[in-house]
């Protein structure tokens, strides 16, 4: 792996760009496509040549997966590394960041719906690790416990997905439960009233995001489009029990954040720039934050700004130390979105 490296304070982040392919809409009005994707070279170049507008700017990644590019190969190729740490006992947390219908949900969760028993292909990240979470505890025939947590975060506020209906009325229901973050000083986070479900079976995990997943599109219709503006937060945590070769019992934890970030036009648009952004309040905080606090862990900055939003406080146990971050950037290939793209290749450039 390609990513940021530094054994002594153990920061790894993998930055990775994928583009997705015109829709059959865009196919039929012959829109034009402004990106290419150089695979092999790692690279994606941007490039517009009309008379008084002349673009042509490359960016290099960790890893780079074009339009054609199948859920499986992303997974395989960037993904799955990741996930084998969590068993190892390390925290990991994978974001998909992009403009709205980039491909942030179909890259976490994917298409496809569970056919007659099969495995879909175009299952994203989320069942994929759920997968290969549950094979390779199998196959070393681990004991092991499993807590999920599922989370959306949306100006700042935190709803839980996992809590039953009459909790989660949305947005400006006044009966609904506030929760609270709570430092735990350990350097973690508490999360008070989320609701943690003990899973034992990857079915069980499958029917929760789904039930997750549903509430979530509910939300969009009723709300105009909340979930554009909000991040959901999927958490996996394992406790393997391990024997030293002296015979002594451990355990061994790890933890999987799965991220579905809001869209990025939310910042770009509010203004990424320093002074705009604190005009758009509360909006996207969390979205500036987590671009700075990477920034900060990349550059092994002394400062490290977690406490400046609740995404980054909630993901603190995740984000640096001895911990894995992957970052997914989705851009479009089309014409229509080019200054979109611009700020997502610009904002994941820097996170590298
Ligand atoms: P976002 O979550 O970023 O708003 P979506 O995941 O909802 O975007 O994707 C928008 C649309 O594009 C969906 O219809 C989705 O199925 C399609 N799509 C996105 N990425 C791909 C891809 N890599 N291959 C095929 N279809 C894709
Ligand atoms: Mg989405």
């Amino acid at each position: 792996m390609n990513g940021k490296h530094d054994k002594e304070k153990g920061v790894n982040v993998q930055v990775i760009l994928r583009c997705r392919p015109l829709s059959e809409d865009e196919i039929r009005l012959h829109t034009p496509v402004v990106i290419s994707c150089n695979e092999g070279r790692r690279e994606v170049s941007a490039i517009q040549n009309i008379a008084n507008k002349q673009i042509d700017r490359t960016f290099a990644f960790d890893k780079v997966f074009g339009p054609t590019s199948q859920q499986k190969d992303l997974y395989d190729s960037a993904i799955w590394p990741i996930v084998y740490e969590v068993l190892e006992g390390y925290n990991c947390t994978i974001f998909a960041y992009g403009q709205t219908g980039t491909g942030k949900t179909y890259t976490m969760e994917g298409g496809g719906r569970k056919k007659n028993g099969e495995f879909p292909s175009d299952a994203g990240v989320i069942p994929r690790a759920v997968k290969q979470i549950f094979e390779i505890l199998e196959a070393q025939n681990a004991e092991y416990s499993m807590k999920v947590t599922h989370l959306e975060l949306y100006n700042e506020e935190i709803t839980d997905l996992l809590a039953p209906e009459e909790c989660t009325k949305y947005a400006d229901d006044k009966s609904k439960k506030p929760i609270a973050l709570m430092e735990d000083g350990k350097g973690g986070v508490l999360v008070r009233g989320l609701e943690e479900e003990i899973v034992s079976t990857a079915n069980e995990i499958y029917k929760i995001l789904e039930k997750g997943s549903a509430k979530r599109r509910t939300a969009e219709t009723l709300l105009n489009k909340q979930s554009s503006r909000s991040h959901s937060i999927f958490s996996i945590t394992i406790h393997i029990k391990e024997c030293t070769p002296e015979g002594e019992e451990m355990i061994k934890c790890g933890k999987l954040n799965l991220v579905d970030l809001a869209g990025s036009e939310n910042i770009s648009r509010s203004g990424a720039r320093e002074g705009r952004a604190r005009e758009a309040g509360e909006i996207n905080k969390s979205l500036l934050t987590l671009g700075r606090v990477i920034n900060a862990l990349v550059e092994h900055s002394g400062h490290i700004p977690y406490r400046d939003s609740k995404l980054t406080r909630l993901l603190r146990d995740s984000l640096g130390g001895k911990t894995k971050t992957c970052i997914i950037a989705t851009i479009s290939p089309s014409v229509h979105c080019l200054e979109e793209t611009l700020s997502t290749l610009d904002y994941a450039h820097r996170a590298k």
